[in-house]
């Protein structure tokens, strides 16, 4: 590494890796900087997979425009490198006239967000596409799709290696200052300490990504920047011929939004999954209590009616990075440069919780706007 550079990302996962596929594209000297010792170790590799189509995400939002773009971009992406994928189509299904009428609900939304292929389907409708599945009606999201994140980075990585972009892994941000031509980052490494200067600084930080923008001086409570933990853990399922599907299966979710549900998908080589639920916690601790296995056998029931309890298996956790308190209204993702805080060129992501893989190449392009701007 030299002492000077354009561009530095704090974090090599998912978001990192695309901002830095994106710049290399444009010719600018990048470094990553990553405190574990390979990338994507974090929330990047602990999440469903699912390329999402935007309809969640409250209308003119951050979270619905990147994830709708996210969505287009990554479909093209995968064909033209082959990255593995698969446009599975999503069913969220309805059990009561109460969530239909809700479902309405979301079908708007999501046409609002620009989701356009949505579709309202009936009990039998539903069950010509999946015979194994409950309920009385449900809307069919034909762009959702699964994806393999980890084909996703190496695709990332490599893009970035065919610009400038070098990747220091086991480097740990410790501290940044504000210097005369952008910030000095200071890192540990296995050599120690040292620093070097960077014209501007994206924060991808993930979990972190609230203490990072506190080492550049940011008072992380007046800004609305303080993390929460939110734990999802899954537990898989063991497939049988009776609890197939073909599709992507969700309820319809909580009006709180602080997930999307217990749902069930599955991977590319087929093993299914059901997950996540939602648990603010205090720590980063992946360990899953064998006593959800309960709930979400009652939750996923509902919608699969031939499971049985002991098909479930305790599987893995994410936690979601999540700028809503617990009980709080649903926050957007923040990504902005920190100019109206003295701190120009230094731009943070805080709170990429989901859809932050379907959104990655779309928030990419989205920094890399704001960074072509400092430099
Ligand atoms: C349970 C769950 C399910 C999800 N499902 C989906 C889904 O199906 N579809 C979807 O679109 N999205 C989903 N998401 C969201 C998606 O996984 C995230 O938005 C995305 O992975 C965030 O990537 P990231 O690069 O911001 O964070 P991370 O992957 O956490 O990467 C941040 C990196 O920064 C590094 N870092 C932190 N501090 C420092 C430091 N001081 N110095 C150096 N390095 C540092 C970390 O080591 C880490 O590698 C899900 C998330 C969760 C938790």
């Amino acid at each position: 590494m030299s002492n000077k550079a354009d561009v530095t990302i704090i974090g090599a996962g998912v978001i990192g890796l695309a901002i830095a596929a994106q710049l290399a594209k444009q010719s600018r000297e990048v470094y990553v900087l990553e405190k574990n010792q390979g990338f994507g170790l974090e929330t990047s590799s602990r999440q469903s997979g699912v390329i999402h189509a935007g309809i969640y995400y409250p209308q003119g939002s951050l979270k619905a425009k990147l994830c709708v773009a996210g969505n287009r971009i990554l479909y093209d992406l995968c064909q033209q490198y082959d990255i593995g994928h698969k446009r599975t189509g999503k069913l969220i299904i309805a059990t009561n006239d109460e969530e239909s009428e809700k479902l309405e609900a979301w079908l708007e939304r999501g046409r609002e967000n620009g989701a356009e292929d949505l579709k309202l389907l009936s009990r039998r409708e539903m069950n010509e596409l999946e015979p194994n599945v409950a309920g009385v009606t449900a809307m069919l999201s034909p762009s959702s799709g699964i994806i393999d994140s980890y084909g996703l980075m190496q695709y990332f990585i490599a893009k970035a290696g065919e610009g400038e972009a070098q990747i220091a892994y086991q480097t740990r941000v410790v501290g940044i200052e504000k210097a005369d031509e952008g910030y000095e980052v200071i890192v540990e490494d296995s050599g120690g300490r040292s620093s070097f200067i960077t014209k501007t600084l994206v924060n991808s930080a993930g979990l972190y990504s609230d203490r990072v923008a506190e080492m550049a001086g940011i008072d992380i409570g007046r800004a609305g920047y303080r993390l929460h933990y939110c734990k999802g853990d899954y537990f898989s399922l063991r497939r049988r011929q009776d609890t197939r599907v073909n599709r992507l299966i969700y309820p319809v979710p909580p009006s709180d939004i602080v997930g999307v549900g217990i749902h069930i998908t599955f991977d590319l080589e087929g093993r299914v999954r059901l997950g996540p639920d939602t648990e603010y916690v205090n720590s980063l601790d992946y360990a899953i209590d064998p006593r959800q296995q309960k709930l979400f056998y009652d939750s996923v029931r509902r919608l699969l009616p031939a499971i049985e309890y002991e098909d479930l298996a305790p599987e893995m956790a994410g936690i979601r990075p999540k700028l809503q308190e617990p009980g709080g209204e649903i926050r957007d993702f923040v990504i902005k440069d920190e100019a109206d805080k003295g701190l120009p060129g230094f731009i943070n992501l805080i709170g990429i919780e989901s859809p932050g893989l379907t959104a990655a190449p779309a928030i990419a392009e989205y920094v890399a706007g704001l960074v072509e701007k400092r430099l």
